[in-house]
């Protein structure tokens, strides 16, 4: 691993030399990363952001680890994580001055007991999912309630498009701000000036800051109740108490699968308990794999690999991963 540069102290926030990654992950696999970095606004993001370039650091961002495989034992750069951007507002003001500010002015902070006609919330990148969807009934809002037990951070699931089979977050997007790290310009783009995709926010390297939701008024209670139940099957369906990153690969395209997802494809084939280590096909559900021990992260791609060449071997479909993995040493990112 290369020296630690002579910046350390430089940094504009928090930052952390030599920072474990694997406990950051809900797969717990991952590396030691050069600088962990963590801004308490947007707008020490977009310094912590330049800090890095000029230092010629290259630039990762993590939110919850819920959707990531990190590789290497090492990792250099800097790694900026959205853990203390935990914030949701109302847009009260956002019309009026449309800028995304480091203070609570001009948006205010959301308090279910205000009673407001505005169907809309303000979320920065650290904003967690979960926060989200009981912040969205507990006001009356439909439009969270499928990210009932869905892991993360409100960047992953930008970056991710994340959601269910036919409904993606990107679909009660407004509006977003995001950060260009090669150039430290932020942009603020409306949904209709964006190209997500099914599991694919499609960032193109730029790094969320916020986004501006939409949502439908509802009542408060069916809202809760529908929440309560779409967390109730995923607990049935999915192994959410195990250590995973989530659903391994996207669903192939139902004409080729016979309408199989890829889960059941992994079943069909009797690979469910297949294991690479202490990395493990979950035999509840064959789209994710399990650290059922002390995987590493190889055991795990390894794992992955066999799976996806043994699908390839029996069906001659290719399996396209959803998982986003930190592989090599020099940034590669699938
Ligand atoms: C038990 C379990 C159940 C799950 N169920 C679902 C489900 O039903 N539906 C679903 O879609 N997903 C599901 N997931 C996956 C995961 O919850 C989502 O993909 C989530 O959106 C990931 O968010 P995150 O903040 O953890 O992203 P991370 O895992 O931290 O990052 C994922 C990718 O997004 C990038 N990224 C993160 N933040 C930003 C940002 N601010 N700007 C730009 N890029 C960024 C990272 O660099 C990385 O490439 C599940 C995961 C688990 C563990």
């Amino acid at each position: 691993m290369e020296s630690v540069k002579s910046c350390s102290s430089d940094w504009p926030c928090a930052a952390l030399s030599s920072a474990d990654l694997g406990p950051r992950t809900t797969l717990k696999v991952g590396g030691v990363v050069e600088w962990l970095v963590e801004p308490k606004s947007p707008e020490e993001l977009v310094a912590a952001v330049a800090h890095a370039r000029e230092a010629e650091l290259e630039v990762r961002v993590l939110g919850g680890g819920a959707n990531l495989l990190i590789v290497p034992e090492e990792l250099p750069g800097c790694v900026i994580s959205t853990e203390l951007l935990n914030r949701t507002f109302r847009p009260t003001d956002l019309e009026a001055g449309g800028e995304l500010e480091g203070s609570d002015a001009p948006l205010s902070r959301v308090a279910p007991e205000v009673v407001s006609d505005d169907p809309r919330l303000v979320l920065w990148a650290g904003a967690r999912l979960q926060g989200l969807v009981r912040t969205a009934y507990q006001l009356g809002l439909r439009g969270a309630e499928l990210l009932s037990g869905v892991p993360g951070h409100v960047g992953g699931a930008l970056a991710m498009n994340a959601g269910s089979r036919d409904w993606g977050f990107w679909d009660q997007v407004e509006r977003v701000w995001l950060l260009d790290p090669a150039t430290g310009e932020v942009s603020e783009r409306a949904r209709e000036e964006c190209s997500p995709t099914y599991r694919n926010g499609h960032l193109e390297g730029k790094i969320a800051l916020a986004c501006v939701l939409r949502f439908e008024p509802d009542d408060k209670a069916v809202l809760k109740a529908e929440a309560d139940e779409y967390l109730r099957a995923k607990c049935a369906a999915q192994p959410v108490t195990e250590r995973s990153a989530g659903c391994v690969w996207k669903n192939p395209d139902p004409e080729l699968s016979d309408g199989r997802g890829a889960g059941k494809l992994v079943d069909d084939l009797g690979l469910t308990g297949l294991r690479r280590g202490d990395a493990m096909v979950s035999p509840q559900h064959g789209n994710f794999v399990l650290n059922a021990g002390g995987a590493t992260g190889g055991e795990v791609l390894g794992l992955i690999e066999e799976v996806e060449a043994r699908v390839r071997e029996a069906t001659g479909i290719e399996l396209a991963r959803e998982v986003c993995l930190w592989e090599s040493m020099n940034g590669g990112e699938e």
